[in-house]
């Protein structure tokens, strides 16, 4: 028989399972009147909120955790509803970014305000429980990430590969070793795909 603490970690993986379910049920809701996948409306979301030069289908395919191929599958259908765009990559001739055109920003805009319903469930908890939620959650969200299981795109900061302050012009004054180019304050802000925390290595 499981003692207290198998008893809890069960309960909290089938909270996370359902929170999983509600989150999925909210995202197949219909945009321009067909449904999105749970992995076209994370599509929707990498296109928003990656920095344009990481936002290339490569990157696509590590954060849903699927081949290139796949990838590939996934978003054509958003380009061919006018919700994605696909331009040439600024530095990479092979490659390119994908960005949300204004249909597809609408169409964020509508699955982030879905998303409320989210936020307003946690919103109830007390400011303690919440950090330690959170908290707890971050662990376990390092945990999956370590074990290879998700990518968690995260701004610069805090990332190993991040040089604050080593850009050599005043409009993009800092450097990734990396991707080795400098990078601006907006850009160094937006989410990266290659974060990798420097509390990791
Ligand atoms: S410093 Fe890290 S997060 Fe920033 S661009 Fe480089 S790899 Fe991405």
């Amino acid at each position: 028989m499981d003692g207290p603490r198998e008893t809890t970690i069960r309960g909290m993986t089938s909270a996370l399972q359902r929170i999983a379910r509600a989150v999925s049920a909210l995202e197949r809701l219909p945009v321009q009147d067909q449904a999105l996948s749970p992995a076209q409306a994370e599509t929707l979301r990498f296109a928003a909120l990656t920095r344009p030069d990481m936002a290339t289908v490569g990157q696509l395919a590590r954060v849903l955790g699927v081949r290139h191929p796949t990838a590939v599958g996934i978003v054509q259908p958003l380009i061919d509803r006018g919700l994605v765009h696909r331009a040439p990559h600024p530095f990479d001739r092979r490659s390119h970014c994908l960005g949300l055109t204004g249909a597809g920003r609408e169409a964020f805009a509508s699955l982030d305000s879905r998303e409320r319903a989210l936020r307003d469930s946690l919103a109830v908890l007390s400011p303690d429980e919440l950090h330690s939620a959170e908290a707890g959650l971050a662990s376990v969200v390092c945990g999956l990430e370590s074990a290879g299981l998700i990518v968690v795109s995260a701004p610069c900061a805090g990332c190993v590969h991040f040089r604050p302050g080593d850009g050599t012009s005043g409009e993009k004054p800092h450097r990734c070793d990396l991707i080795h180019r400098d990078l601006g304050d907006a850009e160094s802000e937006m989410l990266c795909p290659e974060h990798a925390p420097a509390s990791s290595r």
